[in-house]
């Protein structure tokens, strides 16, 4: 664990640029945030850039703002909450680029100002945030390219969702065991959770105590990264999760330490990262200054 923080401790853009205007990659939820500034700073590095929403009009403006600084950026409707969406979107794709190189999932909800914690669009929230990615994932798998740079995705997460969050030890210890790690197992977590808000005994049953939906949809998809980082591992897909930190934007009411940009600067460069130095199946967490990674999910 020493090693990998220290080599991530401030990530730099390779001497050597192994992408080009051929490399493709998707951020969703990109009309406003950090997946706008991920899509600007991606575009800005060279590559080309499929930016994606759920609202039509809001990402059309979106993808013409940096269209007209002369960026490689196209748009296409995706609502990560909406299996039809995700067809639609994964048909389209197909049809205009000949391969995916990098997918970022960024769309995400929270229903909660800071201070509050009200789980009533608890379904929602992990619709959006968990079986969003994970949908899209398996819908685009088949599209990744296969060369000498490896393929990645880079799933945008939070240290909510960290396993340390949980106070229920048995399932922390579950989760933790990566060996033993697997889709189901998240699976029967995600739908106890729900299970406990339905019946109300969500607050006795050891959930994480901030934002507990959105803590929960989070812990979900870093448990559901791990597993499919180990199921492709040598097979020339990496995947790997970044907590952007506490960032001003719409889903924290304009609070946050630090800008979408400087966000988006941190996640590019991950997203980046040459072949011979992309991890697998690691929780990058940036700060106000460095971005540091920690091995466990
Ligand atoms: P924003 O609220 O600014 O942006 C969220 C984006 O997701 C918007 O474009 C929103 O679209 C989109 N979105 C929501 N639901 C869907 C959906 N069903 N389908 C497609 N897109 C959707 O938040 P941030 O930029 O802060 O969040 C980006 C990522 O960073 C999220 O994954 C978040 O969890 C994570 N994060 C953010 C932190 C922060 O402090 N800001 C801290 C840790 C993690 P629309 O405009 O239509 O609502």
């Amino acid at each position: 664990m020493a090693s990998i923080l220290s080599q991530y401790s401030s990530p730099a853009l390779p001497k050597t640029r192994w992408w080009s205007e051929e490399t493709v990659a998707i951020v969703t939820g990109a009309n406003k945030g950090i997946g706008f500034a991920l899509v600007k700073r991606l575009a800005e590095l060279g590559l080309t850039v499929v930016l994606t929403a759920r609202d039509n009009a809001r990402g059309l403006e979106a993808a013409e703002r940096l269209r007209r600084l002369g960026l490689r950026v196209w748009f296409h409707r995706l609502d990560v909450s909406d299996r039809h969406s995700i067809g639609d979107f994964a048909s389209w794709f197909r049809c205009t680029f000949s391969a995916l190189d990098i997918l970022v999932n960024n769309a995400a909800v929270s229903f909660n100002e800071i201070e509050q914690n009200s789980v009533e669009h608890a379904e929602t929230v992990i619709a959006t945030n968990y079986y969003g990615p994970k949908l899209l994932i398996a819908a685009l798998l088949p599209m990744f390219r296969c060369s000498s740079s490896t393929a990645r995705i880079l799933n945008i997460s939070s240290r909510l969702g960290q396993f340390n969050k949980l106070q229920n030890p048995k399932l922390r210890e579950e989760l933790e065991d990566e060996e033993k790690l697997r889709e189901e197992k998240i699976e029967e977590m995600v739908k106890s959770f729900l299970g406990d808000v339905k019946n109300g005994s969500w607050k006795a049953n050891g959930w994480p105590e901030v934002w507990t939906d959105y803590a929960v949809s989070k812990l979900a998809l870093n448990a559901y990264s791990k597993v499919l980082a180990r199921r492709y591992r040598g097979r020339g897909l990496s995947v790997n999760c970044f907590c952007p930190g506490f960032t001003q934007t719409s889903m924290t009411g304009g609070k946050g330490k630090h800008t979408p940009e400087a966000a988006a600067e941190i996640g590019a460069k991950l997203a980046l990262l040459p072949a011979d130095q992309l991890p697998s199946g690691i929780f990058f967490a940036s700060s106000t200054t460095s971005a540091s990674a920690f091995s466990k999910l």
